[in-house]
């Protein structure tokens, strides 16, 4: 399936999670077994392009896509945690996304130094996670090249802030 035919299978949902927000939901895409085994295909293109030596996705629904791209390249997947969920020492990060503040962990030991690591999540809105995450990675000693989204929400601006942090950005669709 094309990027095009998968954009079809994703289902918008008007109001959630807040009034006036189309929130674009991709349970109906992992859903579906010829749709999310195109997506991760795709992903994984361009992941093993970037050069990815492990992929590390965000709590929860970057796991979904990441750890499936991390499988497809035989490469290690280092979860970027919500907080109080690691059993160690972590490195965190607070940050403000679309819906209000959050924050991210990681386990450091999960990182060699110098170590190519892709970002994947299932979209990129306004670029506060996706740089949050960079940022902690980057923490831990990751060089960060890429970061990768099933769906990209343009109008919110994230992938140029990303650029703007030296980090490219390819999305499915947008
Ligand atoms: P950002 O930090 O770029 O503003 O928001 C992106 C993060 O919020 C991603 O981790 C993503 O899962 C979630 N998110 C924000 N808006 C949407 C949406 O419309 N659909 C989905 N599936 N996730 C969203």
């Amino acid at each position: 399936m094309t990027p095009k035919d998968l954009k079809a299978i994703v289902r918008t949902v008007p109001d959630f999670p807040a009034p006036g927000v189309q929130f674009r939901d991709i349970t109906t895409l992992i859903g579906h077994g010829v749709g999310f085994a195109a997506a991760v295909g795709h992903l994984a293109r361009l992941a093993q392009a970037a050069g990815a030596q492990a992929i590390a996705g965000m709590e929860a629904r970057g796991f979904i896509f990441g750890a499936a791209v991390a499988v497809q390249l035989g490469v290690g997947f280092i979860p970027v945690r919500k907080p109080g969920k690691l059993p160690v020492a972590t490195l965190g990060v607070d940050y403000v996304l679309e819906y209000g503040s959050d924050r991210l962990e990681i386990d450091p030991g999960a990182i060699a130094a110098g170590e190519r690591v892709i970002i994947v999540d299932d979209l990129i809105a306004t670029g506060g996670t996706a740089l949050a995450a960079a940022a902690l990675l980057r923490k831990a000693g990751a060089v960060v090249p890429t970061a990768i989204f099933a769906i990209d929400l343009p109008d919110l601006g994230g992938a140029a802030k990303l650029r703007a942090d030296g980090i490219a950005v390819d999305a499915l669709m947008q």
